[in-house]
């Protein structure tokens, strides 16, 4: 039977044991029934079209970091046949413990792989992992397929997007939205672009890691939104940190900042999440906030390329440039309070 005649949790079980058949059935996950709605260029569906023949069985994995590590994790819980590779190796063992293969270079991964998922830090490591020296592209070929989920710009991705094209293997940008504990629960969003043939072909893969998908057409709209939503997140965040350390100069309790915030209008998981933390002065990290700092940099660019002013983004850029600067890069993003009260200090 067609898969893609399929919808509801029936859909997802039936999707998911076509191609994982070790699939445990406590892992079905009930996926929305079918939704459409269409703006001038996004797409959002939440159920696959793609039929169970076309889904590969080898899937590569690249880059095990906060965000790789548990989305391989999950792949590999599903049963799929995932092979690993990572720059530091000591992060495959966990993943081999769980019956992961490895292989030493992403060329080799993507060479043994019919699609290859990269979550790499920023750009210049997603690009060298994609077309450096025994690079990704080198073991890709007509058949395969590249999924470059690292939050990068438009050109960089653009860039892979070339270099993968020359191989003859199909490309999608698919940025995540959504942190650790997202990706540890298989519930992160990816924004997708590129290749539609190859978006059909790992959908079923992305649903066990996500619990949405935006397919938002040619390579660049994807890295777009993505750093869209992160600077709207990474100016928030100051402003946050802003009000909670006024609220304690002025004699407030920011704990009850906080619960205040919880319950009226500007209410955000994330103000709930990492505020108690915030005001305990602790950053367990769920997002580096070098990356935090990284794609507002990458927003401000993207901004400029077409002369959208953004000034609330670009002071919050520097309040990260400071906390990197005083060694907050490894805390968690939430640390740019830090900067405040060093600024508060001086
Ligand atoms: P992370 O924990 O810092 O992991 C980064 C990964 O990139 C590691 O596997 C690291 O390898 C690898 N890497 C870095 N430089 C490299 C290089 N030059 N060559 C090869 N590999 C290199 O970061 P993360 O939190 O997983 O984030 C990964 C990406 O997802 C970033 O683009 C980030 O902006 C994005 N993202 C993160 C979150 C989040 O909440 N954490 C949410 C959404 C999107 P090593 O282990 O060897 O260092």
């Amino acid at each position: 039977m067609a898969v893609s005649l399929l919808r509801g949790a029936n859909y997802s079980a039936a999707m998911a044991t076509s191609f994982c058949p070790s699939l445990p059935q406590h892992y079905f996950k009930p996926i929305p029934i079918f939704k459409f709605s269409q703006s001038s260029f996004s797409i959002k569906v939440f159920s696959s079209q793609s039929s169970s023949d076309e889904i590969s069985t080898r899937v590569g994995f690249l880059g095990l970091g906060i965000m790789g590590s548990p989305m391989a994790q999950n792949l590999l819980k599903a049963g799929c046949d995932v092979t690993v590779w990572n720059r530091t190796k000591s992060k495959c063992d966990p993943l081999i413990d769980l019956g992961a293969k490895y292989k030493p270079s992403p060329g080799e991964v993507a060479a043994s792989c019919d699609v290859t998922f990269a979550m790499l830090a920023d750009p210049e490591s997603a690009l060298a992992v994609a077309c450096g020296e025994d690079g990704a592209a080198s073991g890709m070929s007509p058949g395969k397929g590249y999924v470059d989920v690292s939050t990068v710009d438009g050109p960089t991705s653009k860039l892979i997007n070339a270099q993968i094209k020359e191989t003859g293997a199909l490309f999608l940008e698919a940025p995540v939205s959504g942190s650790k504990k997202p990706a540890e629960d298989g519930q992160l969003i990816f924004l997708t672009a590129g290749d539609k043939p190859l978006y059909d072909k790992v959908a079923s893969y992305l649903d066990i890691m996500g619990k949405s998908r935006f397919y938002l057409g040619d390579v660049g709209n994807g890295a777009a939104m993505k750093l869209v939503v992160n600077m709207i997140m990474g100016s928030m965040m100051t402003s946050f940190a802003e009000g909670l350390l006024l609220s304690e100069k002025v004699g407030l309790d920011p704990g009850v900042v906080v619960e205040v915030i919880s319950q009226g209008a500007i209410s955000a998981p994330m103000f709930s999440m990492k505020g108690p933390s915030m005001v305990q002065s602790k950053y367990p990290t769920a997002f580096p906030l070098k990356h935090q700092q990284k794609d507002m940099r990458l927003a401000l660019g993207l901004a400029e390329s077409v002369s959208q002013s953004t000034p609330i983004a670009a002071a919050a850029n520097e309040l990260y440039k400071v906390a990197k600067s005083h060694g907050l890069s490894d805390h968690d993003f939430s640390a740019v309070i830090e900067a405040l009260k060093v600024k508060l200090k001086d």
